[in-house]
């Protein structure tokens, strides 16, 4: 097991990390921008290393500047979290040329799965579904005509090395494709130094559904099944939970277990996320994988009770799974909130500034992940997400009605938060049904 850690992150991840590495006896070294310097979690660290100003690009983001640390401070390894890095093959490249075990996967692992174009076709290659669609990037625009005339619109123009939901257009006809095609690869290209382009189906309806793989260096990789994330606003997620509701649990068994094999034949060692859309019929189509420990991990957590995060580091540290996935078994139903410094009355603003008033709720089956304490101020620099609250409970409805009465617990004051948002929502008739579709909260909102 690796010595000592360097976690080049911040916030409620960070600590996560750190709680982790804790219980597995690693020591570790937090690194944190001038914004964070008073951030409270940093006095659980064994050391705290500034890496510079507030602005991301001069701190978090700086590969150079995070390598230094991690010399300074003679780590063995890097944990990235999620977000900044954490899917940067440069950043996995930097830490092995340096010496330093990345905690995920081989830059070439992350490359194979992240990029678009390439995942899809890995994910044919071992029976995972995908969207109907051109075969590889468009060369040409007759292709792509002839592409959309033989899978019928709407399709969906996507970036192969897109991300954060920017660079996708769709096309109703063939005007808008023909007009949309040399505009989105343009745009790409600016946006990610890539122009390359591709399309696919497009869904009007659809539900999120992920499943959570993971892989080590022997060989090995299991599911530990889905997490259902269909609760979102601008394509950011709201509520997560696991497992999906309504689902046909045969055919989802099936996509987790190809999934898996996927992550095998990448040799892929660290924790991936296949993400799929459902379709009105319930047939899968996956999107892309995530190539990092993701912000819901902990529902997953709790319905199979294995730690992701530290299995994320065993992993890195050369340490096999050590269980079969026969022994993966689901127990009761999680539900995640991520609470935002966000004002949901005036258009989800940002709120950030000084807590007062922080009273956190408990009780059986509560589970809290945030680096929050009364007096903390939310920086303006960063991700508005101040802490996930996480249920667990033996049925759906148990985790609802638990869920309801944490967050009615739980007073953040005076900035503004999404509580009272999911305090509608836990509440909310059709999502207690279970099985909404991803544009059902914006149109709840409208
Ligand atoms: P990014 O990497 O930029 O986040 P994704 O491929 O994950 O891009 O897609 C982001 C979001 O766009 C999805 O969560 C979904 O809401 C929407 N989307 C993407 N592809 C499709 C599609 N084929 N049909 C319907 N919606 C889609």
């Amino acid at each position: 097991m690796f010595k000592r850690v360097l976690i080049a992150n911040r916030g409620e991840i960070a600590l996560r990390i750190m709680r982790a590495c804790r219980e597995l006896g690693v020591e570790t070294v937090c690194v944190y921008s001038q914004a964070d310097k008073d951030a409270p979690y940093l006095r659980l660290a064994d050391r705290a290393i500034c890496i510079g100003p507030g602005p991301a690009k001069e701190s978090y983001l700086n590969i150079s500047r995070l390598i230094a640390a991690a010399e300074v401070a003679d780590v063995e390894a890097i944990h990235p979290g999620y977000g900044f890095l954490s899917e940067r093959p440069d950043f996995s490249q930097a830490c092995r040329d340096c010496g330093i075990e990345f905690i995920g996967p081989s830059p070439e692992a992350m490359s194979k799965l992240g990029d678009k174009v390439e995942c899809k076709r890995t994910a044919r290659d071992n029976g995972v579904p995908v969207f109907p669609g051109s075969d590889g990037a468009i060369e040409e625009e007759e292709e792509a005509v002839k592409v959309a005339a033989k899978i019928g619109y709407p399709v969906i123009i996507k970036a192969s090395a897109g991300g954060g939901g920017r660079g996708m257009k769709v096309c109703h006809n063939e005007l808008a494709l023909r007009s949309n095609l040399r505009i989105a690869s343009q745009e790409a290209q600016a946006a990610f130094g890539n122009g390359a382009v591709f399309i696919e189906k497009y869904l009007e309806f659809a539900r999120h559904v992920e499943i959570q793989c993971l892989g080590d260096k022997h060989g090995n990789a299991v599911h530990l099944f889905e997490r259902d994330c269909s609760l979102q606003r601008r394509h950011q997620k709201v509520i997560e939970e696991a497992p999906s509701p309504n689902i046909d649990r045969r055919k989802l068994e099936k996509v987790a277990e190809s999934a898996a094999k996927m992550i095998r034949s990448a040799k892929y060692a660290g924790a991936a996320t296949c993400e799929f859309l459902l379709d009105d019929k319930g047939d899968f189509y996956m999107l892309e994988v995530n190539t990092r420990v993701q912000v819901e991990h902990p529902v997953t957590e709790l319905i199979t009770g294995v730690d992701i995060v530290k299995m994320s580091i065993l992993i890195a540290a050369g340490e096999k799974i050590g269980f079969r996935q026969s022994d993966v078994k689901i127990s009761g139903h999680a539900i995640e909130c991520r609470i935002n410094a966000e004002d949901p009355a005036h258009g989800f603003r940002p709120s950030a500034g000084k807590i007062n008033t922080y009273e956190t709720p408990g009780g059986p089956g509560v589970r809290l992940d945030s680096h929050v304490v009364p007096g903390y101020v939310v920086p303006p620099n960063y991700d508005s997400m101040i802490g996930k609250l996480i249920v667990h409970a033996e049925t759906r409805d148990a985790a609802l009605d638990r869920m309801s009465r944490a967050l009615r617990e739980f007073k953040v004051e005076p900035i503004k938060t999404t509580i009272p948002l999911h305090q509608r929502l836990v509440d909310d008739a059709a999502f207690r049904k279970g099985g909404v579709d991803i544009k059902y909260l914006e149109r709840l909102l409208k």
